[in-house]
């Protein structure tokens, strides 16, 4: 069993103030394979207070300082590796390979990237008669979700460690190991007194308390559009800055010059990995209406090969994160249905042969005009619409209309049309013919997707103010 009882304040373990706990449970097997404490509004206060007394001094260290904290959590993240994949094979339910290479990777990667942004950072310029000035923009509160438990909270700690905020972590209920893992990685380190505060419990909770705390100065948000809402109202009390990254529907549009088969096991990927539970997924899928009965075919040969099941035995798809979060993807898929698509493949109910832990079948909709609900509302699950247009110009309309903008993918050949499709997608994110992203470059979204930017200088950049000086 797991124990998350403690919450970590100014540099040591303590107990909660509440005193109601909740269990965590594995989604493969519904397993309860630990507890943490449900935190209080008490708890956030002392937190933010720790915090605050750890500001003057953190906040005036050296840039080579922070790169040299920053380098010193990286090792050590390398060290607890083997406990970073476990941890998150278990409370997330994902597949052993995908724990390593993508988030066991990506946390880590956050880390080495800050350190290197950090060091093109300069935090005083003459510019146009004047001396600007970056400095720590105060005390961060960081609210994390539970679909990438290392990524999510360790580019939002790199970054405000980079920029010299102290911090206030909250991570997901369902996914708090991890977050225990980093909090052990940086007691080990040494970063300092009440630099590092994490705060288990409830959104309702903990998560309100930060978000309205007077003594934050920042909010940082990865999650569902309806709390990202919810922060940004409680933020505007005390004209906090926040940055949200929130939910997509992003397309992916395929051309007439593409390879069939290679944008159907594009597409097939997106809905996959992480069992779909990705918000930058390409969850519509835009083909030429010429393309239809071919690309149909394609994915249909493609789909049994990403298995379904228990994520230590191979599988390349792993259970959804809750019981709730299934029931939401069931739901989803009913509306499809309802609505006219053509079900391709998958389906409701839980995969043959499997009935126990949260898994859902990989489910293909065509026939799926782009009004339907399940063409507009982000699903978080292993779903991917497939929608027909007639020429580009429709293609680029159809992927524009969405409220979100956070991603976009094009596959093809003719470099003006792949260079049209990329300039014209309103979103943060464009990959041209699966072209891999790197940590250095910015990473938000356009429209409903949120606000601000993450990973790299970028990132970075949310935890500074500018100051201006004359006469200096
Ligand atoms: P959520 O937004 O409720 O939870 C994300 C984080 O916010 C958690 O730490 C949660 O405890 C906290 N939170 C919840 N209510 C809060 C409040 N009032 N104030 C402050 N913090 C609060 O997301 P969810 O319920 O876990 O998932 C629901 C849907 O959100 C998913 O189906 C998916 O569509 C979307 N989602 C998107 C992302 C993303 O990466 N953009 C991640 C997770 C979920």
């Amino acid at each position: 069993m797991r124990s998350g009882l403690k919450h970590y304040i100014n540099g040591e373990w303590v107990e909660s103030i509440g005193t109601e706990t909740e269990d965590v449970i594995n989604p493969a097997t519904e397993e309860v394979i630990g507890q943490i404490a449900l935190g209080t509004k008490e708890d956030v206060d002392k937190a933010v207070r720790a915090a605050r007394a750890a500001f003057p001094s953190f906040s005036q260290t050296t840039k080579e300082e922070r790169i040299e904290l920053l380098e010193r959590i990286s090792e050590e993240y390398e060290n607890r590796k083997e406990d970073i994949v476990e941890t998150i094979t278990d409370e997330l339910g994902s597949p052993v390979k995908i724990s390593e290479k993508v988030h066991y990777m990506m946390g880590y990667m956050h880390f080495k990237q800050a350190a290197e942004s950090l060091r093109e950072i300069s935090f005083v310029e003459e510019r146009d008669g004047h001396t600007r000035v970056k400095e720590s923009i105060g005390v961060s509160g960081l609210i994390t979700p539970w679909n990438f438990p290392t990524n999510q909270t360790s580019t939002k700690i790199a970054s405000a460690f980079a920029a010299g905020s102290p911090v206030i972590l909250k991570p997901a209920e369902l996914t708090p190991f991890a977050a225990i893992i980093l909090t052990e990685i940086f007691d080990k380190v040494g970063v300092p007194k009440g630099v590092f505060n994490l705060v288990n419990g409830k959104g309702s909770v903990v998560g309100e308390a930060i978000s309205s705390h007077p003594d934050i100065d920042f909010v940082s948000f990865t999650g569902s559009g309806a709390t990202g809402e919810r922060i940004m109202k409680n933020a505007a009390e005390t004209i906090k800055n926040v940055a949200l990254e929130l939910g997509g529907k992003s397309p992916l549009v395929v051309l007439e010059d593409a390879d069939v088969e290679a944008a159907a096991k594009a597409a097939v990927g997106h809905i996959a990995v992480n069992s779909g539970q990705v918000c930058a997924a390409a969850t519509r899928v835009l083909i030429p209406a010429s393309m239809k009965q071919s690309f149909e075919a394609a994915v249909k040969q493609v789909l049994p090969k990403f298995s379904v099941g228990h994520p230590r035995e191979g599988n390349r798809v792993g259970p959804l994160i809750s019981e709730q979060q299934w029931k939401r993807v069931q739901s989803y898929i009913e509306k499809g249905m309802e609505e006219g698509a053509t079900l391709l493949a998958g389906g409701t109910g839980k995969p043959e042969g499997i009935d126990c832990g949260y898994y859902a079948k990989p489910t293909i909709f065509t026939d799926v005009n782009n009004d339907m609900v399940i063409a507009q509302e982000e699903i978080f699950g292993p779903v991917m619409s497939i929608i027909t247009y007639d020429d580009i110009d429709e293609a680029i309309e159809i992927a524009n209309d969405t409220v979100y903008g956070l991603a976009g993918y094009v596959i093809g050949h003719d470099a003006e049309t792949l260079r049209k499709v990329a300039r014209s997608i309103r979103a943060g994110r464009i990959q041209v013919n699966g072209a891999s992203a790197n940590f250095a470059a910015p990473f938000g979204g356009f429209k409903q997707s949120g606000i601000g930017r993450e990973w790299g200088d970028y990132g970075i950049e949310e935890y500074l103010e500018v100051k201006t000086i004359f006469g200096y």
